[in-house]
Parts: structure tokens; sequence; C-alpha cells
């Protein structure tokens, strides 16, 4: 037997917004798209990490969900123009909000989640939190 715990991979740990040291607890309490507004966890429920790791620290996943929002929009004002040729600007400005408003609740929870797994300094998974 491996003293090494099993490590759990990191794409799904991403996908599914679980805790960047154990990849086992759930980040948020709510469902991404639901009547209520999303919750966090103040700490994983699985090692205890404690997400905000700073006063104001999700202030930063602003400025990522900026980036998202901006990419995402881009994305799309070039695929509207290639998909229907349109110039007229009531088309872009009705498409794009509409799906900006859709996709903010997915940039609000993705944007803690990116900054949290990749941005930030001195948190790595911990394969040995892993365990039950
Ligand atoms: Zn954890």
């Amino acid at each position: 037997m491996n003293n090494q715990e099993k490590r759990l991979p990191a794409w799904p740990a991403v996908v599914h917004a679980r805790c960047p040291r154990c990849r086992r607890g759930a980040m948020f309490t709510t469902t991404m798209y639901g009547f209520r507004s999303q919750q966090m966890n103040k700490t994983c429920p699985h090692c205890g990490l404690e997400f905000e790791r700073e006063p104001g620290y999700f202030y930063v996943a602003m400025l990522i969900s900026y980036a998202m929002f901006v990419a995402e929009m881009v994305t799309l004002a070039v695929a509207l123009h290639v998909l229907t040729g349109s110039n007229n600007p009531w088309l872009y400005i009705a498409v794009i909000m509409t799906t900006g408003i859709i996709l903010s609740p997915f940039n609000f929870r993705y944007s803690r989640v990116i900054l949290l797994h990749w941005l930030t300094p001195g948190l790595h998974y911990q394969p040995e939190l892993s365990g039950d």
C-alpha cells in the first residue's frame, strides 16, 4: 500500500468548483443557476481552508470576471458578424446584453474558481488532504 493518497485530477475539481487545496469540498453552497443568489462556504467543508484569504480578497475576482466578460463578448460579436453579416448595431447590443446577463452567474462562479485554483500564491493541491 502506497503512503501517497490517490491524487484527484484538477479539471473535475475546477468544473465542479471544489476546494483548490483538497479538491473535495464544495466552494459554493448553492447551484450556479437557481432562484437564490450564489453563496460561498466560508471555509472548505472537507479540509477547513478559508476561501477568502484576506478581507476583500474577492475584489480580484471582479477583475477576472471582467476579463472573462470581455473575452466572451468579443467572441460573440465576431461570431455574430461572421454568421449574420449584419451591420445593425441593435442586433449586437441586444444579443450581447442578453448573453451577458445569462452568463453573469457563470462568470461570478468561475472567476472565483480561477482565482483560487491558479492565481493565488502559496495555495496548492495537497493530495494528503483528499482522503476521507
Ligand atoms: Zn478543502
